[in-house]
């Protein structure tokens, strides 16, 4: 399926593009998680790789934020800007 178009399709940041107004991949590099738009993920992208690089930042990476350059918003949290994005969690054992 066709991946949203606005926010972090991965880790829900609301900072980042993934895909432009005619639908490419924008290849912006989100600062939440460091999953790049057009290398992790394309377009069209199924839901268990994405379910699985969220795993792979939540639980192998703890959910920590990735950029230095860019700061998290005040208050941050990993988990509930994922809940807040609607995406679904993945397994967190
Ligand atoms: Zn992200």
């Amino acid at each position: 399926m066709k991946i949203r178009s606005h926010g972090c399709p991965v880790c829900g940041y609301p900072g980042i593009d993934a895909l432009d107004a005619v639908d490419v991949v924008t290849h912006e590099v989100c600062p939440s998680c460091s999953m790049e738009a057009g290398y992790e993920y394309g377009v069209e992208e199924d839901a268990a790789v994405l379910v699985e690089l969220r795993r792979q930042w939540l639980v192998d990476r703890r959910g920590v934020w990735w950029s230095a350059q860019v700061k998290p918003p005040e208050g941050w949290n990993a988990l509930e800007q994922v809940l807040e994005a609607g995406l679904p969690l993945p397994p967190l054992g």
